[in-house]
């Protein structure tokens, strides 16, 4: 089996006594793959035998995976909903976890168009605090000197809500910044932000944005690495700078802080930070004020050794921006997480994007994977549970879906993620993210699925009718050139009445139609300005067969052939945009507030 030589000869050499540590755990838990999870599914249903989920099943007391493989289903969201809506209306009893439900977890993932409630327990923060603490360790040795500086990290709360039964509902990093885990962190010389903890705590984002920002420019110097968590939140903070440098100039010269930011304890903290500094504002004035924002931050933060930001899934579309903006600087993919459950980390974070792999951690949760090429197993009936491959059964080259049971109580749980092994460290199979389930447009945090999009659709064309008019065909595409990107919606329209055809007004309010009809998380980036307005192509008649017979062209079956809902390969982009006849774009923002509409 193959093994990184970079960690394993690690282990006992000339590390730190915490990083060795730490290496020495990732080394044990990855030797003993298959000892640990059987441990770990063990715990989880001795300790939650009482639940009333797992009583349904009759377990009768086994912790064993053959009678839970045999017993237990394999559910999706949409499966535990009743339980799920009974914890959050106030049910105390123990549904699906016998320890407490401490709070809801806001996942990305939407059902219904709302976001998916993850139930969580209080000790799952020890789980994610124990992932993030052997990210660091793994880094130190491919990188030296990070303690010598600061890390520049854009970091953020976001809105939180409390269900009808009182319990917190957030994300899975507000909950984590707002932990005294994080809050009150020890002192390490290897994670020292430049954000300070009331920066990133403010509750409003622009002003969290602007103090971390200009933080960062204060300390440049000192800044060895530059993040986010995903590759769309760093680029909207290179856009912020775009849009408000003169703003930072103007503070830094003067040493005061721009009275929009009115939070008190942000406000606090910077006036120990800012001091009038006329040469550092105007080397800002001088870099930002160039037409060409290639290699910004390299410009900016000369000593910063990599970017530590997610791109693999949906965010690769982002490494060509991101390469230039930082004259190609590394970028580190360091973990894979989710708000059911941290999976695990890349143990070679230098690697290329194209390249990273991730190795799920055994003790974080029960693991168990359904053959994604396996047709006959995709099937998830509750008479006959597809047959599911453990952890370290898992063969190299093969796709895989995702599927958790996690110590709050989510059992056989389909996280929706497709995976490919690409190898193993020691006996733990290592997984490149190869895509999301369903998912068929994503700009930041959105995950937009086929069936959103065509519902959008035939919302929007409603307002077509007056005009006899229909969409005779369409497909889409998430355009990322631009930040922030948008999405992109091509159509065919049959219009019967030429006279009479939809005008750019009407076309334009299809486009916010459109948008008032997506997942609440579409509309919450889009009131948070990380997606653009929603723009609708409209294409030539007959675009869509010369679509088809380019598909032909290329080996597609007439019989089987399916206009792809979405598209990105350029000879196809190139197609379609030559056959544009109108744009039109989204005039408004669509309706978002934190509460849930049910
Ligand atoms: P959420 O529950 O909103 O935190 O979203 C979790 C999902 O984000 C995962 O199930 C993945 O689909 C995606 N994700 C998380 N980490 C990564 C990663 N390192 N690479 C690619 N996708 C990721």
């Amino acid at each position: 089996m193959a093994v990184d030589s970079t960690l394993s000869s690690a282990v006992g050499a000339s590390v730190s006594e915490k990083d060795a540590k730490a290496l020495q755990f990732i080394e044990e838990m990855t030797k003993n793959v298959d000892s640990v999870q059987e441990r770990i599914l063990g715990e989880i249903l001795s300790r939650n035998a009482d639940t009333e989920y797992l009583k349904r099943f009759q377990l009768n007391g086994a912790t064993d995976r053959d009678t839970f493989k045999s017993k237990v289903p394999v559910v999706t969201y949409e499966d535990l909903q009743p339980e799920i809506q009974r914890i959050a209306n106030g049910d105390k009893s123990p549904i699906l976890s016998s320890h407490p439900i401490s709070e809801f977890l806001t996942s990305s993932g939407t059902s219904a168009g709302e976001r998916k409630l993850m139930p969580t327990i209080h000790e799952e923060l020890n789980r994610r605090q124990l992932l993030y603490s052997l990210l660091m360790p793994v880094m130190n040795l491919y990188v030296p000197g990070l303690d010598k500086g600061k890390g520049l990290y854009f970091l953020f709360i976001k809105a939180e809500t409390k269900t009808p039964g009182g319990l917190l509902a957030r994300p899975v990093l507000t909950s984590y910044y707002k932990s005294d885990h994080f809050k009150s962190r020890p002192y390490d010389p290897f994670n020292v932000y430049t954000s300070p903890n009331e920066t990133i705590l403010c509750p409003d984002s622009i002003q969290s944005m602007y103090a971390q920002m200009l933080c960062g420019l204060i300390m440049r110097e000192e800044v060895l690495r530059v993040g986010a968590v995903f590759a769309s939140g760093l680029l909207k903070a290179i856009r912020f700078l775009q849009v408000n440098w003169k703003q930072f100039a103007h503070d830094i010269e003067t040493g005061t802080l721009n009275p929009k930011v009115t939070d008190p304890s942000v406000r606090e903290c910077m006036s120990k930070i800012l001091k009038p500094n006329p040469e550092l504002a105007a080397f800002i004035t001088k870099e930002c004020s160039e037409e060409n924002w290639e290699c910004i931050i390299t410009r900016i933060w000369p000593n910063t050794k990599y970017l530590d930001v997610i791109v693999t899934g949906a965010m690769a579309q982002y490494i060509p921006t991101l390469e230039y903006f930082s004259g190609g600087l590394p970028m580190a993919c360091t973990m894979y997480a989710s708000s059911e459950c941290y999976f695990g980390l890349n143990l070679k974070p230098m690697c290329k994007p194209s390249e990273v792999s991730y190795t799920i951690m055994p003790n974080m949760a029960y693991f168990e994977f359904l053959p994604h090429d396996d047709s006959s197993a995709q099937d998830s009936s509750r008479d006959s549970p597809p047959r599911l491959v453990d952890l370290a059964d898992l063969e190299v080259g093969k796709e895989y879906e995702l599927i958790v049971t996690t110590y709050a109580g989510l059992c056989r749980y389909r996280v929706g993620d497709i995976l490919r092994v690409t190898g193993f460290h020691n006996a733990a199979p290592q997984f490149r993210f190869i895509r999301r389930k369903n998912v068929l447009l994503s700009i930041d945090f959105d995950k937009t699925d086929e069936s959103e999009l065509q519902q959008a659709i035939e919302n929007a064309s409603v307002l077509l009718k007056e005009f006899n008019t229909s969409v005779v065909e369409y497909t889409s595409y998430a355009d990322t050139k631009q930040i922030p990107g948008h999405y992109v919606i091509y159509w065919e329209l049959f219009v019967k009445d030429v006279a009479n055809a939809p005008t750019d007004e009407v076309l334009s309010q299809c486009c916010f139609q459109m948008e008032e009809s997506l997942n609440v998380v579409y509309r919450q980036c889009r009131v948070a300005d990380s997606i653009g307005p929603l723009e609708i192509r409209v294409v030539k008649n007959g675009t869509f067969e010369e679509l088809m017979d380019y598909a032909i062209s290329r080996g597609a079956s007439i019989n089987q052939y399916k206009v792809p809902r979405c598209v990105s390969f350029t000879p196809i982009m190139e197609l379609l945009d030559s056959r544009v006849v109108s744009k039109h774009f989204s005039p408004a923002l669509p309706h978002w507030t934190p509460e849930r509409r049910r």
